[in-house]
């Protein structure tokens, strides 16, 4: 099947061509023709599935001539990333049409986006913090919108964006499209879709929280103060060139960012705590290959597209089974293959079992590698009066090493982690 004939015009179907992609994907297939249709739409679909030309593409034809004035279709995005990224998309499928995309987000200066939509505005994406600042200000008009799209809907409310999606509504008139796209359903998903879908045409690309097979999943269980040195044995001894790796907090993902740079390893954070230039930076510098590891947070790592991916590692477990679903997916995409690895301490083995279920499958344990342990950063895996003996240690997870030095024959995961 070809995009020409899900009834899309030729400078969209030349645009998807020049983007090298063949045949649509299952969601594209699926969404483009009902959206076109003038239909609402309920899709679950994750990113990775090809979702942002699903509904791009039929937006950018129903908008038709361009007419930059008030936006008459409005993308809301939970993170500004993403709403970059749907932007950047928008003109690469809009490339051989001559609308206006503007995107508007937080942490950055509010001119330059009140002066772009001064100059006119056809496709308009957004945050919704920052969106509701400027309506509130009446620097915006979204009077005219006629299509409104939810993009990870889940993930705004889980970031608590329900109260200002609210009042965007109120703003919105009553009479237009209304797309809804969401990884997962909660309840509050579907309260939410009761209430502002109209007949929608339900999709859903694939199973929910079923991850892409073509992702290798492994975990190496190790001790959590012995997992950045772990880390940077695997990237060094690996030679791998693009790692994104999660950790569970800011704070967390800073320590380690240094103390990979420490190890000789380029890498960055990338958070909620950055500034939006930093945040940039961080990105465009992985992508181009400049620095080797990113390490991110849930929330900032959200809806990032990353050509290629081939390395994704949990340096934490994350509390939500579900996280552990969209933090691998950003390997993998699009049919490309990926690895994702989990480094697991003792602590976490309760979240490991809760990801397991949600999967309906266990994730395969390798044995760790051999890797050194720099002391004194040792100490808090040593038993009492057995730290900082050495300046350096050869750990291997399942050998442990006994007071006087010898090697222990090797042992259960428990055991070495108290042995070492
Ligand atoms: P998304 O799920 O929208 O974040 O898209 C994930 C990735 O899939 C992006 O890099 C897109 O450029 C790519 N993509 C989207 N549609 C297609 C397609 N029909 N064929 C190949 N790649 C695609």
């Amino acid at each position: 099947m070809s995009f020409s004939t899900l009834g899309l015009t030729s400078e969209l179907t030349r645009a998807a061509a020049h983007k090298g992609y063949s045949e649509p994907t299952p969601i594209q297939k699926a969404a483009i023709p009902a959206i076109l249709e003038g239909r609402d739409v309920l899709a679950g679909a994750q990113t990775g599935t090809g979702k942002t030309a699903a509904f791009v593409l039929p937006i950018l034809q129903q908008l038709g001539a361009p007419q930059a004035a008030s936006p008459r279709a409005l993308v809301l995005t939970p993170t500004r990333e993403l709403a970059a990224q749907v932007a950047a998309s928008a003109a690469e499928y809009g490339r051989y049409l001559t609308l206006r995309t503007v995107v508007i987000f937080g942490g950055v200066s509010e001119k330059p986006q009140v002066q772009a939509l001064r100059q006119g505005c056809d496709l308009l994406v957004a945050t919704p913090g920052r969106l509701l600042d400027l309506a509130q200000q009446r620097l915006l008009d979204l009077s005219q919108v006629r299509c409104l799209v939810l993009d990870e809907a889940d993930r705004m409310l889980d970031m608590g964006f329900i109260h200002a999606i609210r009042q965007i509504l109120k703003l919105l008139p009553p009479k237009r499209q209304n797309l809804l796209f969401s990884a997962t359903y909660s309840e509050d998903i579907r309260a939410l879709a009761g209430r502002l879908l109209h007949a929608p045409v339900m999709l859903e690309v694939a199973p929910r929280n079923a991850t892409a097979d073509r992702i290798e999943q492994h975990v190496y269980q190790v001790p959590q103060a012995h997992k950045r040195h772990l880390l940077a044995h695997l990237i060094r001894d690996g030679q791998w060139q693009q790692v994104l790796i999660f950790t569970r907090t800011k704070h967390g993902a800073n320590r380690l960012t240094q103390q990979l740079s420490g190890a000789g390893i380029h890498a960055a954070a990338i958070h909620g705590n950055k500034s939006q230039a930093a945040r940039v930076r961080a990105l465009e510098d992985f992508k181009a290959r400049r620095i080797t590891a990113l390490v991110a947070t849930e929330v900032a790592a959200r809806g990032l597209d990353i050509k290629e991916l081939p390395h994704v590692v949990n340096y934490e477990l994350p509390n939500v089974p579900e996280d552990y679903v969209h933090r691998i997916g950003r390997t993998a995409r699009a049919g490309g293959s990926g690895a994702a690895l989990s480094l697991v301490s003792p602590e976490e083995a309760g979240l490991l079992r809760d990801i397991e279920r949600v999967l309906k499958r266990a994730i395969p344990v390798l044995p760790a590698p051999a890797f050194t342990v720099a002391a004194p950063e040792a100490a808090p895996a040593a038993p009492a009066g057995g730290a900082h003996r050495a300046a350096a240690r050869h750990f291997a997870p399942g050998q442990g090493r006994r007071r006087g030095g010898q090697r222990r024959a090797p042992s259960a995961f428990a055991r070495s982690t108290r042995s070492v």
